[in-house]
């Protein structure tokens, strides 16, 4: 087996260089001509010595996964499903917006967080992708829509960790990824443009923000700690004062000068009025040790399993004007492809129950034929679900 160099940030493929014996500084030539020029044919990186190029085909190679399926939506919204391995699908989704091209990544295959309103969840945890296999999701993208759009620059401007899993659950693996993301041979994203989505992982925030400071989305979905526990679990474990105090915490080092709540609005279970001035009565406490939001409501994409409904449209601006009213600000993220079944992780979940990895692909491609799930965000955080 050789060494899969996308598992490397630069530090660590220059110790590699240092282990083969070759200089240090070569890494850089490497790293730039991976993640820079997307070639992964070590033959072609042409002003390395052929004796280093020997050298490392001996002992390393650069490879994505398999690509199971690349969907398409008219909006020109791409969902891309990887094969991971026994039975494992992942999901990528390339949102395109006038100013930016926003790509939600996959941390894990599957999650042991929960969620009762998430499909990713509903399936259990399989495992934590490696950072070769988080980073190939974005060497992929990147490179196939720069050759599709003929374009020589930079076509993702934006990463959001919104895809399956918990990042801050995987926190070994993300890192160097997060690292080659920003780092200005690799991706050259800034901190502000890689935004980590947490359902509170309350020891991992305080990490991140010493280790890297990118932009933060909390997934709070409920104003009180009775609804939370039921709805994110792990609110047992760090409940809503304490990951609002994290939230302050992380604010000093944060690159903007907001933490962003994520608000799945569930029908009847955290969309009333009431739940929204006890959001507003919980953020103007914290608002005193220094923490500013903004919220983000995001229409609830149903799936059957859940036995959840997604809120009204009058419901979602009931909620939201209680906010704004409050002088939050606070943003409804527009939903697409509803018709086409949306919800996170669905198409990789449908698959997950059947034992036959074979039948389960076979499946998913059929269940493929039809268009793209999607969500887009009107914040920026664009997602697709
Ligand atoms: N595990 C991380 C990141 C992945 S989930 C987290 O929970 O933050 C990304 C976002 O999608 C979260 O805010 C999550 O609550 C939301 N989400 C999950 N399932 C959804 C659904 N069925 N409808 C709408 N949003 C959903
Ligand atoms: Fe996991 Fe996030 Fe889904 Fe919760 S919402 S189950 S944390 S992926």
């Amino acid at each position: 087996m050789t060494t899969n160099l996308l598992g490397f940030d630069l530090a660590a493929l220059a110790d590699f260089c240092d282990q083969l014996g070759e200089k240090r500084f070569r890494a850089t030539q490497l790293f730039r001509w991976i993640h820079q020029r997307g070639v992964g044919d070590l033959s072609q990186m042409t002003d390395l010595a052929r004796s280093l190029r020997d050298k490392l085909a001996r002992h390393a190679h650069v490879q994505a996964m398999p690509v199971v399926s690349t969907q398409r939506s008219a909006d020109g919204t791409i969902k891309w499903l990887f094969d991971v391995g026994d039975g494992n699908l992942i999901e990528s989704v390339f949102i395109p917006e006038s100013d930016r091209g926003t790509l939600c990544v996959s941390s894990q295959a599957g999650c042991a967080v929960g969620c009762r309103f998430c499909s990713t969840g509903h399936q259990g945890f399989s495992r934590n992708l490696q950072t070769s296999e988080i980073l190939a999701q974005l060497w992929h993208a990147e490179h196939m829509l720069r050759r599709e759009f003929d374009q020589q620059e930079r076509v993702i401007t934006n990463v959001v960790m919104m895809g399956m899993g918990e990042p801050l659950q995987n926190y070994a693996q993300l890192l160097p990824a997060l690292r080659a993301m920003l780092d200005d041979h690799g991706y050259g994203l800034s901190r502000r443009r890689v935004t980590v989505s947490t359902s509170g992982v309350v020891p991992v925030m305080q990490r991140l923000s010493q280790d890297l400071p990118v932009a933060l989305a909390v997934s709070l979905h409920a104003s009180n700690d009775a609804l939370r526990d039921h709805l994110v679990p792990l609110n047992r474990k760090y409940p809503i004062d304490e990951l609002l105090r994290a939230c302050a915490a992380y604010q000093q080092f944060a690159p903007r000068d907001f933490i962003t709540f994520e608000y799945c609005m569930l029908d009847a279970v955290n969309d009333r009025t009431e739940h929204a001035h006890e959001l507003v009565a919980l953020i103007r406490r914290h608002a005193a040790s220094g923490l500013s939001v903004k919220l983000n409501l995001i229409p609830f994409n149903p799936f059957a399993a859940s036995g959840l409904k997604r809120s009204t449209s009058q419901q979602v601006q009931a909620f939201a004007s209680v906010l704004l009213d409050a002088g939050i600000v606070t943003t409804v993220r527009k939903t697409r492809g509803d018709d086409i079944d949306a919800a996170c992780g669905q198409l990789a979940g449908d698959v997950k129950d059947r034992t036959d990895v074979q039948q389960r692909m076979a499946s998913q491609r059929q269940a493929m034929i039809g268009g793209v799930p999607v969500v887009a965000l009107s914040d920026g955080l664009s997602v697709g679900r």
